[in-house]
């Protein structure tokens, strides 16, 4: 605990992968820090229903791995303990896409841990369990943020526990983690603030999900696959990462017309259409040991709260409240994460502050905003690749695309930039280095050449 607190009594909506980092940020500078969630919250990995996007696979990019190293000392032991499956980056993940099955399948000198969303999130939940000013309340459905008599600042949550009693509870800080948002923008209709705009790219995405048994007399050379689609005719792609307990978590999915169906032969018939055989045929003869699991996923979406001026004192939204990332690209645990770990550093300067809640919120959504940018721009080159894609098409998206193309054939050939263009692509690095005046030059000259 540091010696200077902000105020007594923060409240985290919903023990997510976006709150249970929070709370535990906040632990340093809060007497006491209530976590909301409507769910039970469980010893072991279990599914909950609060997060059904838990059936699918879960990655966990090397930036957010990183973040949470940072709020949790040593969190890399845990995964291990826990049953987390260790890949080398480059190397342990077979990556096939158009032009390259596979990739080449390098070491590039860092390694990543394969699980469960459930399981990295009880890891999670354990070690913010062991902050004695953190509670995490199960059976706690939040039902609205309250606003001083004058509007400008958080008074209070009112929630329901799970026997119909309702409570209020009084809170310097609110931080909606609730995934969905309704609750920040509840408030903000309620103090006559308008709606924050959004940015939303409909790609229409389809999965589903099941779990095998891995084969004893498996022996491929990979822990997992990664087999890309052939945008923009053909959208059907797959991931499969090792779990915990010896088993292979396959995600189908495909877009508009093309989704995969929820039935288990539906989904090897699937399987068997990749554009390449390695997912079908490891899985054909292994065990399914899950129903299959559907999600569907309509569109990214951004809010951009940062428009919202003035913005009510002691109100934080985070993660999914702000962003909802396609999930093929694997970022919304990470930039969880990562949005933790900046607030930590602006609490760190705001607590000298006479009145530190005074002005969080905005210089939060500055850092962050940077901080979803990457990602952002990531994922919606390869959306807008498909033209059935719906949404604001970035004026430079050709250019950024084929430079993309001439990066990764660089990247193909040069170990020192696949390695900088998976570190990006892993939120590990900063977009920006893709912008060195070395690096474009070589780019620009493959482009030529293409
Ligand atoms: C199909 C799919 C696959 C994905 N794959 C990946 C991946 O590979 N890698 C990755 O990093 N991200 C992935 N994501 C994104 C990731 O799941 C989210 O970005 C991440 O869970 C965001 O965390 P969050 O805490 O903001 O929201 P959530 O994890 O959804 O948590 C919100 C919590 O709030 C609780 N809650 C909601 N309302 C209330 C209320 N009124 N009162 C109390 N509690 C409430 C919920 O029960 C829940 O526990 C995927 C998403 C989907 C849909």
């Amino acid at each position: 605990m540091t010696s200077r607190l902000i105020g007594r009594q923060a409240v985290v909506i919903g023990a997510g992968m976006a709150g249970l980092p929070a709370a535990r940020v906040l632990a340093d500078y809060f007497e006491h820090v209530t976590v909301l969630e409507r769910d039970s919250l469980p010893q072991d990995t279990c599914h909950r229903s609060g997060t059904p996007q838990s059936k699918h696979v879960h990655g966990l990019l090397g930036g957010g791995q990183r973040a949470l190293g940072n709020l949790f000392p040593a969190f890399e032991e845990d995964l291990v303990t826990a049953g987390a499956v260790q890949l080398r980056v480059g190397l342990d993940l077979r990556t096939e896409m158009p032009g390259y099955d596979p990739f080449p399948q390098r070491d590039l000198g860092w390694v990543s841990y394969s699980m469960s969303r459930p399981l990295i999130e009880l890891v999670v939940r354990q070690r913010v369990a062991q902050y004695t000013n953190i509670a995490l309340y199960p059976h706690c459905r939040v039902q609205r943020i309250e606003a001083t008599p004058r509007g400008t600042a958080v008074a209070a949550v009112r929630f329901e526990r799970s026997d119909g009693k309702n409570e209020r509870l009084p809170a310097d800080l609110v931080i909606d983690a609730s995934g969905r948002g309704a609750l920040a923008l509840g408030l903000l209709a309620s103090i006559g603030q308008p709606q924050p705009p959004k940015t939303i790219i409909e790609v229409d995405i389809g999965y589903a999900t099941a779990i095998f048994a891995i084969p004893d007399d498996m022996s491929a050379g990979w822990k997992g696959v990664r087999t890309f689609a052939q945008a923009p005719q053909y959208s059907r792609g797959g991931l499969m990462l090792p779990l915990e307990g010896n088993c292979w978590m396959l995600t189908l999915g495909g877009r508009h017309a093309d989704k995969p169906p929820g039935d288990g032969e539906g989904f090897l018939a699937y399987a068997q259409q990749l554009r390449t055989p390695t997912i079908y045929n490891a899985i054909k003869k292994a065990a399914r040991v899950s129903d299959v699991a559907r999600f569907g996923f309509p569109a990214s979406a951004w809010r951009h709260f940062e428009q919202i001026e003035p913005f009510p004192r002691g109100l934080l939204p985070i993660g999914d409240t702000i962003y909802r990332f396609n999930p093929v690209y694997g970022q919304g645990m990470s930039v969880a994460a990562q949005e933790a770990v900046l607030l930590h550093q602006l609490l760190r300067t705001q607590v000298e502050e006479p009145d530190p809640l005074a002005g969080l919120a905005s210089t939060f959504f500055a850092s962050a905003s940077a901080l979803i940018e990457t990602p952002w721009v990531v994922a919606a080159v390869p959306d807008f690749s498909y033209p059935q894609t719906k949404g604001h098409r970035p004026p430079d998206f050709e250019r950024t695309r084929e430079f993309g193309a001439a990066l990764t054939r660089l990247a193909a050939r040069d170990p020192d930039v696949h390695k900088l263009m998976v570190e990006v692509q892993a939120l590990v690095k900063p977009r920006s280095l893709l912008r060195d005046p070395d690096l474009v030059a070589r780019v620009r000259a493959e482009m030529t050449t293409a």
